[in-house]
């Protein structure tokens, strides 16, 4: 008998119940009490949408973040919000988000660092420690969860992170040796492993997902020493009860997700655990050596079905490969999704308005599930019993396949017949800048900003409005050209150098330019958490990638046509589109993210054609795509940064090129920066000049750059004398004819009220360094 189960439910609601809650609360609309009850809601809703598994994983349900719960059960609470004597829930969004509900400026703290989950994007909030660091068992949270499901006649199997993992993912904050607290956190892991015994918990997972990066020789003995002891102190339960005839050990599965294995297999499955977990839906080469590896009382979970995209699995293929592995493993075998369902949003059934071919073709987290099940049924009860299903989706698999809807050999053709000169441009940057200084004619210290200005309520509505057709095509841009209008007037008064049109046309960055080229669709629930209330709907990309028309040229032309200042054409490029996009799965990223560049290109084309002379082609998503394992970093990069450049490299000399990436640590892959030869970088600053400075130092940055001297993630306004000292600093390191001003990123989250006086004194700031610098 093959065993179902999962490794975590998205916890947003199907309708994102969780973001009105919390949202609702954090504006003191609803009480805490009423919070948890949604939250109940919401897991029940979960549990009940897994119903058909062996077993449901409990606690994978949070309010903010995992990680930063998984803080909280290991007592690990920055002093900065447990001082406050105050409710655990408003200690847990301070830290979460600096402020709770009802927080006045005294007790708003600062918020937990932020980032992403592994090559997710999801972020997580960065664990503290310092070599003082005490850990204590704080259960409640998980134990209240663990009520609830046992009320509800769930079969629970609790979702902890793995001590490893939790050190790894923390960040020191006083130069310490993190590694060295393990001996400290163990103890706690063995008090939660009896806590969860005493609730009669047959089997607990323990994610521990850095072991499929490549770990150094000390995090791998972390591993041996970690489970080592949390195996001995089991055992010595264990002996202890024997009186006790029903008492069994805890069981722990070790889960590990996000790609394969690699060198850590071997120590993965000798560890002392019950069961091992293998993410096998991209390759499944190492389950067969695991199940050499692991000894005979140990259970083998495969996640085929993947936990990622957003495609129906081939059931009969999986089934034909899992057979004999089921035969040969019996019950002994699981079966689930390769990781949790978090990165997939919950419904299919939800979506009204996809064309029924294509969403023949996909499954959402719900309908992932149902395929885990499809296939232990047909394991456990022969395949006849599901035979129409494997039917159905065989037919589905097949139609995908084949359809035209996917395959354009037009747009094929071209991408086989990328030649080398297509990503070069005719010079180098010493060359262009020349032309195109004497082009542009700008100040030393030329001021832009990123892209977008401020989405009032009065823009969001007017895109609605067109959106369900209240509004007609003609309205709609007459209302979108007099915001831009209004953009332009406001930059012309603050005398910026390089204007931008704003972006009221856009919500979301890839969203825009995956409504207008071919090859996507859009869905309407698609939702998937980023963090906390904050969600994202990623386009899907289905098929073979082309552009009917211009996406952007009549709005840059007409922003152009109310100024004589030089008008910055504005585009997502085509990693970036890749990279926040739900991606086809029957071919590598590589090829989808040359076709959308080729596209792309096309627009670089046609803005240069129609006279805009500046055109920025934003990266804000590239760094993320790197891969979790170094030894495939250069792989990514050079595909990437080819992609960037075929955008990018159709232009003449003396058109400009800007891209824009949302963060400066970008020391490791500054080379392969540097390589894209856009004209100009701007980045961002990620609030520390330090890191900021650090790219600087070891590698000679050799086009343009403006570094983020706003950081616009900040209600507050930055000081002229702040910014000429920030800029100050970088001119030691760079030519000053190199250096521009710009925020940090785009204005959309903003309110005119900040962005006003930040670039007034932005723009201030300028003057004086022109001056100093005379
Ligand atoms: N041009 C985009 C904007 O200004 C860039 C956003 C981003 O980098 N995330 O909004
Ligand atoms: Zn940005």
């Amino acid at each position: 008998m093959a065993i179902t189960h999962n490794l975590g439910f998205p916890r947003i609601g199907k309708k994102r119940e969780l973001k009105l809650a919390l949202e609702s609360y954090w504006k003191n609309n609803i009480s805490s009490k009423k919070l948890f009850e949604h939250g109940q809601q919401i897991r029940l809703q979960n549990w009940q949408a897994q119903n058909s598994l062996d077993y449901t994983p409990v606690g994978d349900f949070s309010y903010y973040d995992h990680v930063l719960d998984m803080s909280f059960l290991l007592g690990n609470v920055p002093q900065r919000a447990s001082q406050l004597n105050d409710k655990t829930i408003d200690q847990y969004f301070r830290i979460a988000r600096g402020r709770s509900s009802q927080d006045s400026h005294a007790t708003c703290v600062h918020a937990g660092e932020m980032t992403k989950w592994f090559d997710t994007n999801y972020h997580y909030i960065v664990p503290e420690v310092t070599q003082d660091t005490q850990f204590s068992l704080n259960p409640k949270n998980l134990l209240d969860q663990i009520k609830q499901a046992k009320q509800h006649k769930i079969n629970a199997k609790p979702i902890i992170i793995g001590p490893v993992t939790y050190l790894w993912l923390s960040k020191e904050k006083d130069n310490s040796n993190k590694l060295t607290l393990l001996e400290r956190l163990i103890p706690v892991y063995q008090q939660l492993l009896q806590t969860l015994a005493e609730q009669n918990i047959d089997w607990v997972q323990i994610d521990e997902p850095i072991l499929v990066t490549e770990l150094a020789q000390e995090w791998q003995q972390a591993f041996q020493y970690a489970y080592q002891a949390l195996n001995e102190y089991r055992d010595k339960q264990l002996t202890q009860q024997t009186n006790h005839l029903n008492e069994t050990s805890i069981k722990i599965l070790l889960a590990t997700y996000f790609g394969e294995l690699g060198q850590n297999l071997e120590l993965a499955c000798q560890l002392p655990v019950d069961g091992l977990h293998l993410d096998v839906s991209q390759s499944n080469q190492e389950a067969l050596l695991a199940i050499e590896y692991l000894t005979n009382d140990k259970i083998l979970s495969l996640g085929v079905i993947n936990g990622r995209n957003i495609w129906k699995s081939d059931l009969n293929h999986l089934l034909n490969w899992l057979d004999p592995i089921a035969k040969q493993l019996g019950n002994k075998l699981w079966i689930a999704p390769s990781c949790s369902l978090l990165h997939v949003p919950v419904d299919l059934d939800s979506e009204e308005k996809i064309d029924l071919k294509i969403k023949n073709w996909l499954a959402f987290a719900q309908q992932k599930l149902t395929e885990v099940c499809i296939l232990a049924t047909a394991i456990n009860s022969g395949k006849q019993t599901v035979a129409k299903q494997l039917a159905d989706n065989a037919e589905a698999i097949s139609l995908r396949k084949n359809s035209p809807l996917v395959n354009n050999p037009h747009v094929q053709t071209a991408v086989n017949e990328i030649t080398p000169d297509l990503s070069q441009r005719n010079t180098t940057y010493a060359s262009r800048t020349e032309k195109q200084r004497k082009h542009l004619k700008l100040p030393q210290f030329p001021t832009t900003t990123i892209g977008s200005f401020p989405q009032t309520e009065h823009i969001r509505k007017t895109r609605l409005k067109f959106k369900k057709g209240e509004l007609n095509e003609t309205t709609y841009i007459e209302l979108i050209k007099k915001e831009i209008a209004q953009t332009v007037q406001q930059q012309e008064a603050l005398a910026l150098d390089v204007l931008v049109h704003g972006e009221a046309e856009r919500n979301d960055m890839v969203e825009y330019f995956g409504e207008l080229l071919e090859g996507f669709i859009i869905t309407q629930f698609a939702w998937v958490q980023s963090y906390g209330s904050r969600c994202v709907k990623p386009p899907i990309l289905f098929g073979d990638v082309s552009r009917p028309t211009a996406m952007t040229v009549d709005w840059i032309n007409y922003a152009q046509s109310l100024t004589n200042n030089p008008m910055k054409g504005m585009l997502t490029g085509p990693v970036t589109i890749l990279n926040w996009s739900f991606v086809r799965d029957d071919q590598p990223r590589e090829k989808s993210c040359k076709q959308i560049a080729l596209a792309i290109r096309e627009e670089v084309k046609d803005l240069e054609s129609s006279g805009i002379k500046i055109i920025q082609i934003d990266e804000a998503a590239l760094r993320e795509g790197l891969p979790l394992k170094r030894s495939a970093w250069q792989t990514y990069l050079n595909w990437a940064i080819e992609c960037f450049r075929i955008a990018a490299n159709g232009v003449k000399d003396e058109t400009q090129i800007h891209t824009h990436m949302c963060y400066s640590e970008f020391n490791d892959i500054i080379n392969a920066i540097a390589q894209m030869d856009a004209d100009v970088i701007t980045i961002e600053n990620s609030r520390s000049d330090m890191e900021l400075l650090n790219v600087f130092d070891d590698f000679n940055y050799p086009n343009e750059i403006g570094p983020g001297v706003y950081d616009i993630h900040s209600p507050n306004i930055p000081a002229k004398e702040q910014i000429v000292q920030l800029m100050q600093i970088v001119a030691e390191k760079i030519p000053i004819e190199r250096l521009w001003i710009n925020p940090d990123c785009g204005l959309k989250t903003r309110q005119w009220e900040d962005v006003i006086p930040a670039l007034k004194n932005m723009v201030e700031a300028a003057h004086q360094l022109r001056e100093s610098f005379a």
